[in-house]
């Protein structure tokens, strides 16, 4: 009769590791999955952070006589006011060249009026004599573009990083 127990708990036992087995069977594809998803996860978000490292947000840099004046994102909307080789941030959208020049004396000035907006940057006014910054398309630092110049006041704009 001991015997006959004995083998029945065998058999109890060995069902119980099949099931166990069984068990651990049916989740093993979940858990692969579960681990190889984690893994790519974390490569994926090593491989932008490396990204953002190395990809210098674009600047605005503009230079007076060949002096850095102004350094500023080029992703934020903003107004310059430059004055005799001085930038300055204008937070009135009112202020114009022409509200400038009513309480500056023009011949004594030299004032350029630089726009940042929508990812471009522009010299939108000047009191210089030949309206070439003006005229000069907005830049956005791509290959191709050039400074926009203005030679009577010396001052160059130009974009880095990002590209
Ligand atoms: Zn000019």
């Amino acid at each position: 009769m001991e015997n006959g127990d004995a083998g029945q708990k065998k058999k109890k036992t060995a069902i119980v590791a099949l099931l166990l087995l069984c068990l651990f069977a049916s989740f093993l594809p979940l858990m692969l999955r579960y681990v190889r998803e984690r893994s790519i996860v974390g490569t994926l978000g090593k491989t932008s952070a490396n990204m953002t490292e190395a990809k210098e947000a674009p600047a605005v840099v503009i230079e007076a006589d060949g002096e850095e004046i102004l350094r500023a994102p080029l992703d934020v909307d903003a107004r310059y006011m430059i004055k005799d080789g001085k930038a300055e941030l204008l937070r009135d959208d009112t202020v114009t060249l022409s509200t400038i020049l009513e309480t500056v004396p023009t011949a004594l000035h030299d004032v350029n009026i630089v726009e940042i907006r929508d990812g471009v940057v522009s010299c939108a006014e000047s009191n210089c004599d030949n309206q070439i910054c003006v005229h000069t398309a907005a830049i956005t630092g791509a290959a191709l573009d050039l400074p926009i110049v203005c030679l009577p006041h010396k001052l160059a704009i130009s974009v880095i990083g990002g590209h």
